[in-house]
């Protein structure tokens, strides 16, 4: 495998999304992994675009064929990431950028030490969080409420990731997520040192 992971993780309402999903356009060889899960798919969303939208029966059986790579319920529902659309695109030497929550970070980084840089992408304030997920107009005030409780819970992981930022500026936190994104392709952990001196003493 030649490629590497990006984890973009966050509040729902931080802007994570969009902003992983715009990096597409900016950084060659990018590559968006699109999660599978059992959550009511939005209006405003599309199967096989933002997400595989399946039943929880599918998705039991999905993890017991070994299909995902991690898996986590998030506010009630589940969300997996596929195994074998990864294993390609790190073949392929891509950077595989995963929008997925903290219990995903934790095992993708068990997983896959080093290929791994993550960056975690919060609001400036839970009042300013709440206003984004009200105006989103997409769930209703008790998940709403639950979104809200579960990123003070998420919020406790920062210091797991090895970026930070806050998304106050789109602009600004687009340039942000690029330079990381940039950068994660050289991780020296990402280069085989052995091989690479005895090719570069020839
Ligand atoms: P939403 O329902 O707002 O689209 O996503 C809720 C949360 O689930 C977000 O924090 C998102 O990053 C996370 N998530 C999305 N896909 C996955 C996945 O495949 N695995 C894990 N662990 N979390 C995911």
């Amino acid at each position: 495998m030649s490629g590497s992971i990006l984890v973009v993780s966050g509040p729902s309402g931080s802007g994570k999304t969009s902003l992983a999903k715009k990096l597409l356009d900016i950084v060659p060889d990018s590559y968006f992994s699109i999660s599978t899960t059992t959550r009511k798919q939005r209006e405003n969303e599309e199967n096989g675009i933002d997400y595989h939208f399946i039943g929880k029966d599918e998705f039991l059986s999905e993890i017991d064929e070994g299909g995902f790579l991690e898996w986590a319920e998030v506010h009630g529902n589940f969300y997996g990431t596929a195994f074998k659309p990864i294993e390609a695109a790190l073949n392929e030497g891509k950077i595989v950028v995963l929008d997925i929550d903290v219990q995903g970070h934790k095992a993708i980084r068990e997983k896959f030490p080093k290929l791994v840089t993550s960056v975690f992408i919060t609001t400036k304030n839970m009042g300013v969080l709440k206003e984004r997920l009200a105006s989103r107009g997409t769930e209703t005030s008790e998940i709403l409420e639950q979104r809200v409780i579960n990123a003070i819970s998420e919020m406790r992981q920062i210091s797991e990731y090895d970026y930070f930022f806050v998304n106050d500026d789109f602009n600004e936190s687009l340039k942000a997520l690029t330079a990381i994104a940039i950068a994660s392709k050289f991780k020296q952990s990402l280069t085989d040192n052995e091989s690479f001196i005895k090719h570069w003493k020839i």
